[in-house]
């Protein structure tokens, strides 16, 4: 099958790759040079022109947010051909896509928003999660090409469902991370060793994610490598916060998590990790994690 792929930052350049295994797989990137690199690395096609993907009966875009595959979208709608599947990877908004599925339906195309969590290791094992909206009839065929992508695909829902519940996700992961972060160091002010702390925390109730894997290695190695943007964090939890309004829904701890996350952007820049929210909880504070 012949697949367009559309974004190969560091999600799109693993999964595509992925994807060349078995099917004939046409790249582009804004960045020309990343594109180049994957066809030369990876066998793939190099498309001359973003327009060159419009024939592929399966086009996957994994782009930052919505605006831009909306963006992608206009450019490509002159030269898609009917009975194509739009399969977005991106995390995007619910509302953006709904709309968007519908410009595509206008002209025979079928859309499906499938984002993924698993982070780049994820990526790069072919172990995502991948959480898709679309039709019944849509998601089988978005699955039969994800499966390369990833272990565990599960149909959510209609158009946008796909995109309501990796956001949603993401918040709660957030929020994990942020209260983690504050406990942790209140129990360093108090004087216990933080691979203590973390061992307690690790056999008991407040074990998570954010616990076991994500702050051991920042907290007590002082390793803060860059795994997942915090603008990408930012985005996803400020557009859950966005579809609790538009349900006029009481959620003051995701609202409190979007401004802590949005104040924590400003300060670190777009190249921040996620994870350095808890230099942020240290410095409000007055001190630091060293
Ligand atoms: P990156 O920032 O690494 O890559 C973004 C990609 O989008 C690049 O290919 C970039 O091109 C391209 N791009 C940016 N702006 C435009 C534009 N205006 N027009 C066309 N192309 C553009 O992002 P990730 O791969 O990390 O993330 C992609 C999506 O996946 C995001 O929605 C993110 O939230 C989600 N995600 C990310 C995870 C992660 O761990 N990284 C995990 C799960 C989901 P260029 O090379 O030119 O910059």
């Amino acid at each position: 099958m012949r697949i367009g792929f559309i974004g190969l930052g560091a999600m799109g350049f693993p999964m595509a790759r992925h994807l060349s295994k078995e099917h004939e797989v046409i790249v582009w990137n804004r960045t020309r040079e990343k594109a180049e690199r994957h066809a030369r690395e990876h066998g793939t096609k190099l498309a001359g022109d973003i327009t060159d993907c419009a024939d592929a009966a399966v086009i996957i875009t994994m782009l930052p947010t919505s605006k831009e595959v909306d963006e992608v979208v206009d450019r490509m709608m002159p030269s898609v051909k009917e009975g194509t599947l739009w399969i977005d990877a991106t995390s995007g908004d619910p509302n953006v896509s709904r709309k968007t599925a519908e410009r595509l339906a206008a002209r025979g195309v079928a859309f499906v928003d499938a984002p993924v969590t698993g982070a780049v290791v994820g990526a790069e094992n072919a172990t995502l999660t991948i959480m898709i909206g679309g039709t019944p009839e849509d998601f089988e065929r978005a699955r039969e090409v994800l499966r390369l992508n990833g272990k565990t695909i599960i149909h959510v829902g209609p158009v946008g469902s796909g995109h309501a519940i990796k956001v949603l996700t993401n918040s709660i992961m957030g929020a994990t991370v942020w209260i983690t972060s504050e406990c942790l160091l209140l129990a360093k002010q108090l004087g216990i060793d933080m691979k203590t702390a973390l061992a307690v925390t690790n056999a008991g109730s407040g074990r998570s994610n954010a616990s076991e894997n994500l702050l051991p290695m920042r907290l007590i190695e002082g390793k803060w490598p860059l795994i997942f943007k915090l603008a990408h964090h930012d985005k996803d939890i400020r557009i859950a916060n966005s579809l609790a309004h538009q349900q006029h829904a009481s959620t003051p701890m995701l609202a409190l998590t979007q401004q802590l996350f949005t104040a924590s952007l400003h300060e670190l820049g777009d190249q921040a990790d996620y994870i350095e929210v808890a230099k942020i909880v240290a410095r409000m504070n007055g001190t630091s994690w060293d």
